[in-house]
């Protein structure tokens, strides 16, 4: 099953074709594609059963987030051992995680403001949770986890580098940074939801390739990992980390500009595509008289 957001209603895309869930169900699930999570098993449930016959076309450029206000997002770093290779750092023993704040959250196309030169791509496999997880094993941990879909962790690697201390939560949350999407893949829909091809493209040039089986930490072993410490609710998103082929282990780096686009891949789930654009130059107004007492309110 993919379950998508099409402009800001809970939608399930059936042979490219898209139903509107509140108006099939006669009601019973409501329009909010985040609400879903907190209805999960009844809703996969209604699945099973429901009428689809509704279905129409729809415009690609309509899908926003499957998880647009997610309680928590947990990103994950160095999570590959060539990354961590190429990022000049060792292999973490345990999870290494921080956040993207949720306000970065965008969808799987349209435009996005670079916030400085040194913006790098991360294609990473985005986990949403479909029912609450705390202290799991991971043998239960798939259970707990409603879908799959595709996320780009979009990094200012300034910010995130600057100072004694990284600021990856910071660096990695500038506006629309959490794209995700095209919609959410079912985890019974993969034959193997642990070995997933990703792959990104800057323009035409292949600049990450790699599998999910790679992974140092797998969803299972995060899932639980994180539940033992937070309780992970549904609709909460997990950005698995990224494969080696970023911008910033390259010789020299390479960072993304104004024009280009990301075209962002995963296996069994889709593409998201991307254009890049320097942040629009505001014109100061002028100023007046009052200038004194503006000057001493700031
Ligand atoms: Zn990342």
């Amino acid at each position: 099953m993919r379950i998508a957001n099409l402009k800001n209603r809970l939608t399930v895309v059936i042979d490219g074709e898209a139903v509107d869930v509140h108006t099939a169900s006669g009601g019973r699930f409501g329009p909010d594609p985040q609400s879903v999570y907190d209805d999960w098993e009844a809703f996969m449930d209604w699945t099973h059963t429901a009428d689809f016959s509704s279905s129409s076309s729809f415009d690609v450029g309509g899908l926003g987030s499957p998880a647009p206000r997610p309680r928590q997002i947990f990103a994950i770093g160095l999570n590959y051992v060539n990354h961590a290779k190429e990022s000049g750092l060792p292999v973490p023993s345990v999870p290494m995680v921080f956040t993207k704040f949720a306000s970065s959250i965008t969808g799987p196309s349209g435009t996005i403001e670079l916030s400085s030169d040194s913006v790098d791509w991360e294609v990473e496999l985005v986990a949403v949770i479909g029912a609450e997880a705390r202290n799991v094993s991971e043998a239960d941990a798939w259970k707990h986890v409603a879908g799959l879909t595709v996320g780009q962790d979009i990094s200012d690697r300034a910010v995130q580098l600057e100072g004694t201390s990284p600021q990856f939560s910071l660096g990695k949350s500038f506006e629309k940074y959490a794209p995700m999407g095209p919609w959410l893949v079912t985890v019974d829909e993969f034959e193997n939801p642990d070995d997933l091809r990703v792959s990104c493209l800057k323009g035409k040039e292949s600049v990450q390739d790699s599998r999910t089986s790679d992974l140092v930490f797998s969803v299972p072993q995060l899932v639980s990992y994180l539940s033992k410490v937070v309780t992970l609710f549904p609709g909460d998103v997990i950005f698995t980390g990224t494969p080696e082929g970023v911008g910033l282990g390259r010789s020299p780096q390479i960072y993304l500009v104004e024009g280009d686009t990301l075209t962002t891949t995963i296996e069994g789930i889709g593409s998201m595509t991307h254009q890049f654009v320097s942040p629009v130059k505001m014109e100061l107004p002028a100023r007046e008289h009052s200038e004194g007492i503006l000057e001493s309110h700031v």
